[in-house]
């Protein structure tokens, strides 16, 4: 079933959101873009005439009650944003009389779900290592069905719209779907954009297809440079990885960040590529710096020549140019982490290159995605977001799909 098939008049759903905004000490919320990027689908079911039921996590409680944590701190910035009185459900689990005297064009939105354990479905209290774990998760996998079936008892149908959460396998993210028929549960709209903008990389390829990928750290990116390698044409890698790279060619790295246990990992992600006939670049050139502090002193030099008491930073101005010309020429776009330490606006330039070439090669006709957090707050910094494709929401769940693995989240409900 598709959320625009479906017709919600008279129907209560029961939507999965992901309202785990931003808190200020004082409980105000400093970035309101999880709630409007749900607002698509909660307006659809409210003009269809449906109820909603809406469920979140927020932080991580742990399992344990923590007012910090309380969902009742969004409830006024929700109804504002919806435009309806939005009511409160303080126990999650004890909603039915709430849920049930809910009328057409009502919300009601339940206390944060990871206030209960049941909701991760994790053991408590018991450490992997004693022998009494396994029973004590099987235990717990059967309060997170029950507590899954409670939540589905609130609601005629289902809605899953927080692609933040949809690579894990929890009560309100994917055990839930399973006490819905076919007919009865659906992707929401967000995140049916976010699976498109992921087919868009994975599947419906326009060439030639470049990926940029940057960031601190080999080990973290190397399921998706693995699954990229058979699908792109140009794979740029930069940031703090690349001095991996040039370390394991024999190059001077100087005091740059390296993962020297991951040597034989870049040596191998260079001949896969080459098998692949993958053009893959590294950045020939690198600002470096004597420390790393936005006021350092800093030079450019070869990346895989750095002087001993000197560490890279950004790509350099060839690498700058180099990264623009072939970003500009293609047709599919999808860039993850920042190509230097991005947070000294000292070294953010080679970040703003290529956020440009990507605004550039949009507007000439090219999807592009950003995702997996740092990028996106590149783009943001730079007041670019209306001039790529598409900006995902989902950090982890992200890299996570593009990793070509399924996720929890959409597996079930799709089934796949
Ligand atoms: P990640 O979470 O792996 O995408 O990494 C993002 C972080 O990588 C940002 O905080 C950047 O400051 C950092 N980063 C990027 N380039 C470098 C570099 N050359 N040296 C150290 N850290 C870097």
């Amino acid at each position: 079933m598709t959320i625009e098939q479906y017709n919600f008049s008279g129907k209560k759903a029961i939507v999965r959101v992901d309202f785990n905004t931003p808190l200020d000490e004082n409980g105000h919320i400093t970035d309101d873009t999880r709630i409007r990027g749900a607002l698509p689908t909660l307006k659809k079911i409210l003009n269809d005439g449906g109820a909603i039921i809406l469920m979140s996590h927020m932080g991580k409680p742990k399992g344990k009650v923590n007012a910090k944590y309380s969902l009742s701190q969004i409830v006024d910035a929700v109804s504002e944003a919806l435009g309806v009185k939005v009511q409160f459900a303080p126990d999650c689990a004890k909603a039915q009389d709430q849920a049930a005297a809910l009328k057409q064009g009502e919300v009601l939105m339940l206390e944060n779900l990871r206030f209960y354990p049941e909701e991760e479905g994790k053991p408590v209290g018991i450490e992997k290592d004693d022998p009494k774990y396994d029973e004590a998760k099987k235990e717990m996998k059967q309060r997170q069905k029950e507590f899954a079936k409670t939540l589905a008892s609130y609601a005629d149908c289902y809605v899953n719209d927080a692609f933040g959460t949809a690579h894990r396998k929890h009560a309100s993210t994917a055990v839930v779907a399973d006490y819905f028929d076919n007919d009865n549960k659906m992707l929401g709209l967000l995140m049916e954009k976010e699976v498109e903008a992921v087919n868009n990389v994975l599947n419906n390829i326009k060439r030639p297809f470049t990926a940029i990928m940057g960031g601190s750290k080999v080990s973290t990116k190397i399921g998706i440079i693995e699954n990229l390698m058979t699908k792109v044409d140009n794979l740029i890698i930069c940031g703090g990885m690349t001095y991996t790279f040039m370390k394991a060619q024999g190059g001077k790295i100087g005091q740059s960040l390296c993962e020297d246990e991951q040597l034989g990992l870049a040596l191998d992600i260079l001949a896969k590529a080459k098998a692949n006939g993958v053009n893959l670049v590294l950045c020939s050139d690198s600002v470096v710096a004597d420390r790393f502090a936005n006021d350092a002193e800093t030079m450019v030099c070869p990346s895989n020549d750095i002087p001993d008491n000197m560490m890279g930073m950004d790509i350099g101005p060839d690498s700058r140019k180099k990264f623009a010309e072939l970003i500009e020429e293609a047709k599919t776009i999808l860039w993850n982490g920042p190509a230097g330490v991005f947070e000294f606006d000292n070294f953010a330039h080679g970040s703003n290159a290529i956020a440009h070439a990507i605004a550039r090669a949009t507007a000439k006709g090219a999807y592009s995605l950003i995702g997996g957090g740092d990028s996106v707050a590149c783009i943001n910094k730079l007041n670019l977001a209306d001039q790529v494709s598409y900006i995902s929401t989902g950090g982890g769940a992200l890299l996570e799909a593009i990793e070509g693995k399924v996720l929890p989240g959409i597996a079930a409900i799709k089934g796949e």
